[in-house]
């Protein structure tokens, strides 16, 4: 399943204040924070793996009253808030690009307007948008999990969700994720580790990737994770009751694809295997560059 452009209308707005903002991995590495928004009516609702949109205030550049982007939503519906507002959390990396002419490092405008926000600030959201990203109604399913950097948000959503009644989930859980340095595995470093409260489950299994070299990708690590747990993937993905998750910069895709074609035999078998799977409805991507 992928998404159109039809889903991301920005004239439904509503306002939510920043409940917390933490930085989640060290000054040595890439800041990513932790933010947690309460939409001030009790009446929103979102399901785990949307996305959200931040409408930025401009002026901006050609004219753009607004800066719209999008996040995925890190956390599991709350059953019921009364008469209080809804929290939603997202997990955003401060970017930064550089300009190939002239050399210079510009922010990026809404990473940076997130990350600077304080506690009690107040942002304009958008959404919450129909997303490819759905937990299976059959507690049977089994759900392989597959991402690279803040592609985790999602999962942490699924993970709160299917986790929150114990017992509850029958089918197998896998998580590879990818990242360049220990501290680079959000919601799984020293500084948070979120996701640890799911390692006793019985149905959950966390396949962490780290880069060899310094300067290898994390998609390099997370492809040679795959490749170390090929035929368990392979197998998983077989299996009528599977779904995929593909989360994170699109360089997953091809991590994956590399990894599934040794295993299967051949580039034939994967693709027809990735089209069934598409074809039922148990293959969805919440991919970004
Ligand atoms: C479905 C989806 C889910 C997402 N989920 C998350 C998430 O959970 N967490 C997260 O951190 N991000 C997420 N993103 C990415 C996020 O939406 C933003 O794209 C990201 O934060 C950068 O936006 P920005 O406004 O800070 O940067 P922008 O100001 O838009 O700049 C971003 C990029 O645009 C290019 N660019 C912009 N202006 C120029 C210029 N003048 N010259 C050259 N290049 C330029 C550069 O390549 C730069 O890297 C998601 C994206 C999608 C599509």
């Amino acid at each position: 399943m992928s998404e159109t452009a039809v889903d991301f209308d920005t004239t439904n707005t509503c306002k939510a204040v920043v409940k917390e903002s933490t930085r989640i991995t060290p000054a040595s590495t890439d800041e990513v924070r932790h933010i947690v928004l309460e939409v001030e009516d009790p009446a929103f609702r979102f399901v785990e793996g949307q996305t959200i949109g931040v409408l930025v205030p401009g002026p901006h550049e050609f004219g753009n009253p607004y800066h719209h982007r999008r996040y995925s939503i890190a956390n599991a519906r709350a059953s019921d808030t009364g008469d209080s507002g809804v929290q939603v959390s997202i997990l955003v990396r401060r970017c930064f690009y550089v300009d190939e002419v002239s050399g210079e490092r510009y922010p990026g405008i809404a990473s940076n307007y997130l990350c600077d926000a304080a506690t009690g600030d107040q942002v304009t959201l958008t959404g919450p948008y129909r997303s490819p990203f759905r937990i299976p109604s059959d507690p049977n399913s089994n759900l392989l999990m597959i991402g690279i950097g803040t592609g985790i948000a999602p999962f942490r959503g699924f993970a709160q969700r299917i986790y929150s009644e114990k017992s509850f989930w029958k089918g197998q859980v896998r998580l590879f994720y990818g990242a360049r340095t220990g501290m680079d595995l959000y919601y799984m470093n020293d500084l948070n580790d979120d996701l640890a409260n799911y390692y006793d489950e019985a149905t959950f299994k966390a396949f962490q990737a780290l880069s060899l070299r310094p300067l290898s990708r994390p998609d390099q690590a997370l492809q040679d994770m795959l490749a170390e747990n090929a035929a368990e993937a392979w197998e998983l993905i077989q299996q009528p009751q599977t779904y995929v998750y593909l989360a994170g910069i699109d360089r997953v895709q091809e991590a994956l694809d590399k990894t599934m074609i040794q295993a299967a035999g051949s580039e034939e078998l994967w693709e027809s295997t990735k089209a069934r799977l598409k074809q039922e409805g148990r293959w969805a991507e919440l991919l970004y560059s």
